[in-house]
């Protein structure tokens, strides 16, 4: 054998034992979340899972009842699966979203940006299950999922009965094992638009008098009588038109009280989240007004999570989550400030000339409602302002030195000055 031979046999045996010795890498080399370049759903159900332990995609709450859920959430609030922390999230999990449908990563994922320990389970849309336990003593079983029910609701209850079971050890993190491929099946719906429901809604009645039409006409046929419409029928064609037209505007003026009152503006900021989180997920991921609205979506849901906070704070996080919807509904508008008047009804369009004897001219950016009444600065119960206190002191939102007024009056930058205000 010549030397050259012998050198090499020995160089490849040494580097096989090199890669022997070398530590075995995780199932989950070939993923793990710093590979992850959207957070902002793994961050929406974590903020989910602050308010209860069991959160389930709004695509999947059909596959569940109203006792199920409560169930499940009884057995996660009662021992022993309280002292484990055990987490339940159920969401659709498909090959083009931010883990490649890869549960077990989703939730190293989850655990990480909520930097809570425990337990977490996950059940995606196509009944696949991945378990993690972080920092916890529960020592995870392997779950056969061909033994489970095929019913998203008995299966979770499996699973739990499997945590619960489970042996206990020293305090320890479970290893990342790898995930079952999504199937196909498991397609994310888009959420339906009003129009679509109401059009899918109204298709079966108004076949159904249509046909009733169609015989009465025929039973009852008479020579034509047509005669061009009348002026009230084009006036109600007019006003029809002019409603659509107003409800597709961002900048429509809107209806609101003249006093920052907490029990409206609760559910009117629940409502705009939710509308603006459907929108979130509607949008597709290169939309150029995604970033903004997840921004928009990310403070004033912190602003709504945080009771302790004045009720201009909830003013300013209606207000920011409409600019976050009009990003996704009309991303080519530019963000206006809001009435000056009342930040409540929406942009300012107009502008008007405020009359003070002998006082600077001065002008209010104010919504086109306010631009065609009376421009009346002062507080009273019934005329339009919203006042707000600073040292026992009413004033208008563009005069008062206040941090979330502030915010209000520039939307480019109320992101970042929310986040500021609350030391986040
Ligand atoms: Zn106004």
């Amino acid at each position: 054998m010549s030397a050259a031979r012998v050198r090499r046999a020995l160089l490849s045996t040494v580097l096989a034992a090199l890669a022997l010795c070398a530590p075995s890498s995780p199932v989950w080399a070939d993923g793990s979340v710093t590979e992850i370049t959207d957070l902002s759903r793994v961050e929406r159900i974590a903020g989910e899972l602050e308010d209860g332990p069991l959160y389930v995609h709004h695509d999947l709450r059909d596959r569940w009842t109203d006792n199920s859920l409560e169930r499940v959430e009884e057995r996660l609030l009662s021992e022993p699966l309280v002292d484990l922390e055990v987490r339940v999230v159920v969401y659709p999990s498909v090959p083009d979203d931010e883990t490649a449908g890869r549960p077990a990563l989703f939730l190293q994922a989850l655990h990480e940006v909520s930097g809570r320990d425990g337990v977490y389970v996950a059940m995606t849309g196509d009944r696949r299950v991945a378990l993690a336990a972080f920092d916890s003593p529960v020592r995870l079983p392997d779950v056969d999922t061909d033994g489970l029910s095929p019913a998203h609701d008995s299966r979770t209850e499996q699973v739990l009965d499997l945590v619960a079971q489970a042996p206990r050890g020293s305090v320890a993190s479970s290893e990342l094992t790898a995930d079952v491929p999504p199937s196909d099946r498991d397609t994310l719906q888009r959420p339906r638009g009003d129009a679509e429901r109401f059009w899918s809604a109204a298709l079966f009645p108004g076949a159904l008098i249509g046909l009733a039409l169609m015989a009465v006409r025929v039973v009852f046929s008479r020579p034509p009588t047509w005669r061009p419409p009348g002026w009230q029928v084009r006036w109600l064609l007019r006003s029809w038109a002019a409603l659509r037209e107003l409800a597709g505007d961002p900048y429509r003026p809107r209806r609101a009280p003249n006093r920052a009152w907490r029990w409206w503006l609760q559910p009117v900021l629940s409502r705009e989240l939710r509308r603006l989180r459907l929108l979130v997920e509607a949008a597709p991921e290169n939309h150029p007004g995604r970033d903004r609205a997840v921004q928009a979506y990310d403070a004033a849901g912190l602003i709504a999570r945080s009771p302790g906070l004045p009720p201009q704070a909830m003013v300013c996080a209606v207000v920011v989550a409409r600019n976050g919807a009009q990003s996704i509904t009309h991303p080519d508008l530019p963000l206006r400030e809001p009435c000056q008047i009342n930040p409540l009804h929406g942009a300012a369009c107009r502008r008007r000339r405020e009359y003070a004897h002998r006082r600077r001219l001065r002008w209010w950016e104010v919504c086109t409602r306010c631009s065609t009444k009376r421009l009346d600065l002062r507080f009273g119960p019934l005329t339009p302002s919203l006042p707000l206190l600073v040292d026992g002191r009413p004033h208008h939102y563009r005069y008062a030195k206040d941090a979330w007024a502030e915010a209000i009056a520039a939307p480019k930058h109320a992101f970042a000055r929310i986040r500021k205000e609350l030391e986040v």
